[in-house]
């Protein structure tokens, strides 16, 4: 990845984009408050947010846009220098995880996530990743949710979980094409620099590649790369996303294994 078009920046048509992202996100929003409604109900644990996740750019790009949103709201509320602050700590947050020693690049880590705070700090534009879990998929021991009589939790799935999922990509796809192939827009990366890298001025993010775990630094090229475990269950099947790669003159990276309980982010 090189450094030098590591800046990133959203326009207009993003925000199109960025817009219909959550309308997609809407229909997750829907069935996590059915599910909510039953005894599988999220505890709030926070224990699945104990991660560092690698999403795509185009959920990078929104949550950053929705900080800077967040970080203006606050100026016209309480004004210029709580707004400062504001942005001056969700910064620190996001460079602070930039030296997780514990992280490796399938996501674990012995840190919460860098939004984490008593709560989800983003939640309302939370990457698709964090919405799925336990609403359309199974989830890990660690989840203190009820358990059904097989000892796993109900979820929802069928056609219009299908749909939406198949929207989101289609939304990944859409925003690669509207970017300069080279430019790193479309590639699968460590949440916090592909968040920072929307946030940070140049020099800055130079001086974090200097200072930093090459292994932060490490993308898989393509939206067709992002190989989570609600994109295996919902998404477009191998032969549709080896035929995007291919279109897109890169590779699949991913290696699917069966047991999709051992893999939570796959490059
Ligand atoms: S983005 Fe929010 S919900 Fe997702 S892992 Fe981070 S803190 Fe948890």
């Amino acid at each position: 990845m090189s450094t030098s078009k590591m800046r990133h920046s959203v326009d207009s048509s993003d925000i199109a984009l960025f817009g219909q992202l959550d309308m997609v996100y809407n229909q997750l929003r829907f069935v996590e408050a059915e599910q909510n409604n039953t005894q599988f109900a999220c505890k709030s644990s926070g224990r699945c947010c104990k991660i560092g996740l690698r999403v795509h750019m185009f959920e990078c790009a929104n949550i950053a846009y929705n900080i800077r949103q967040q970080y203006y709201l606050i100026m016209e509320d309480k004004g210029k220098e709580t707004a400062d602050k504001y942005m001056n700590a969700t910064v620190d947050r996001l460079v602070d995880a930039m030296f997780d020693k514990d992280w490796t690049d399938d996501g674990k880590t012995t840190r919460f996530c860098a939004f984490y705070d008593n709560g989800c700090t983003v939640y309302g534009y939370r990457p698709m990743v964090c919405r799925a879990f336990g609403t359309v998929t199974h989830v890990d021991d660690y989840c203190p949710r009820e358990r059904n009589e097989h000892g796993h939790i109900d979820y929802y799935s069928g056609s219009p979980i299908e749909e939406a999922i198949k929207s989101f990509q289609g939304l990944m796809q859409r925003y690669a094409a509207s970017k300069d192939s080279g430019d790193n827009y479309d590639m699968v990366i460590y949440m916090p620099l592909g968040v920072l890298s929307f946030l940070l001025p140049d020099e800055q993010l130079g001086e974090l590649y200097q200072k930093t775990d090459s292994k932060f630094w490490m993308s898989a090229e393509g939206w067709f790369n992002y190989r989570v475990h609600f994109t295996k269950l919902y998404g477009y099947d191998k032969e549709v996303l080896a035929q995007a790669a291919k279109d897109a003159g890169h590779d699949i990276v991913f290696d699917d294994v069966e047991d999709e309980t051992l893999v939570e982010i796959e490059r």
